[in-house]
């Protein structure tokens, strides 16, 4: 990617009214059998369109194909009883019922790769495919059979590697595992949770990401943003740990959140994929507010390890809103470019 400062988006966009009920998350769709699959398929089409319109570079799905980022994934897992509902605590701050794994997990065919492909066949730019994280996967269900959080993770670690290895061959470039999770079991992440992201990434020749945030702009995890203090400084425990791993970029929420920019230092080698879009408020940003973010943020990140992008998914924003956050992030994106490529050239005499 030669582009200086590529835009990106975290992953999911709003999916069209006509696909699924607007504005809600694990909204049900509203099409059935070859229809739906069609109805996808042209939902991907317009996000990879609008992308390309609003000048992303690095192209995602828009999560068109997929009700959820975690929920999806494991409803295609063997080992899991989808209709044995038990209640948990999700991150520790809102309860659902979710699915239990009752045997050996395991992937019995691929999950995202068709859509992959058919990504790939839409766009010459480069792609970007979100999946799972271990640590948050098993923080989505109940475990009635490893009955350890570490054992569970481990196993969706080798499985998220089989299907990243088969998203490379389906010619994505970024593979990105989502991490919510990350900034709030700490002791976890310490003792075992980059290992299995690492393990989850290990062998692949596409550059590979985590995405760690503070959650979609969901009431729920508004309530939680509110306890957290005037200082979020929960990146301080998983950067240093990040700054050593095998991973490539790290996603990291930061507009209009309480997270001190100095703690982007603590990942100082590692591209950085910063949110310069909040996605908790309809309100779009101007260009000038994105390119304040990115110009604070080159005191800690090189130019060339620049991706701004946004804080989380933008599933479920209004869709208007949505598209037009694209375009303020790459008009921000714009403006922070023109400055880097005057200082890098000074005018000829
Ligand atoms: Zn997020």
């Amino acid at each position: 990617m030669s582009t200086l400062l590529p835009t990106s988006i975290v992953g999911s966009l709003p999916k069209p009214s006509w696909l699924a009920e607007p504005e809600r998350l694990w909204s049900p769709w509203l099409l059935e059998g070859d229809t739906l699959v069609e109805g996808k398929q042209d939902a991907l089409r317009a996000a990879v369109h609008e992308q390309e319109r609003n000048g992303i570079d690095i192209v995602s799905d828009g999560e068109q194909t997929r009700q959820h980022f975690v929920t999806t994934f494991i409803e295609h897992l063997d080992g899991i009883d989808q209709e044995r509902k038990e209640t948990v605590r999700i991150r520790d701050r809102y309860d659902a019922a979710v699915p239990t794994v009752v045997g050996a997990v395991s992937r019995p065919k691929p999950v995202f790769v068709e859509d992959a492909k058919f990504l790939r066949a839409q766009t010459d730019r480069p792609i970007k495919w979100a999946l799972p994280g271990p640590m948050t996967m098993i923080d989505t269900l109940s475990d009635q059979h490893y009955k350890s959080r570490e054992k569970l993770a481990w196993e969706f670690a080798t499985i998220l590697n089989q299907e990243a290895r088969e998203l490379q061959e389906a010619g994505v470039d970024v593979i990105q595992f989502d991490e919510p999770a990350f900034t709030v079991f700490h002791d976890e992440v310490q003792d075992w949770g980059v290992a299995a992201l690492e393990r989850a990434a290990e062998g692949l020749r596409a550059e590979t990401a985590v995405h760690i945030c503070y959650g979609y702009g969901i009431e729920a995890n508004n309530r939680w943003k509110e306890t957290l203090g005037a200082e979020w400084r929960q990146y301080e425990q998983s950067f240093p740990l990040l700054q050593q791993s095998s991973i490539d970029i790290v996603s990291l929420e930061c507009i209009h959140s309480h997270v001190p920019l100095e703690l982007v230092e603590l990942i100082r080698g590692k591209k950085v994929m910063l949110g310069a879009i909040d996605v908790a408020t309809e309100r779009v940003e101007t260009p000038d507010e994105v390119a304040a973010v990115l110009r604070r943020a080159l005191d800690h990140v090189d130019a060339d390890k620049l991706i701004p992008s946004t804080n989380c998914g933008m599933a479920p924003l209004a869709r208007g809103a949505a598209l037009q956050k694209l375009a303020a992030l790459s008009a921000g994106a714009d403006i922070v470019r023109a400055e880097l490529a005057n200082v890098a050239v000074p005018a000829a005499r």
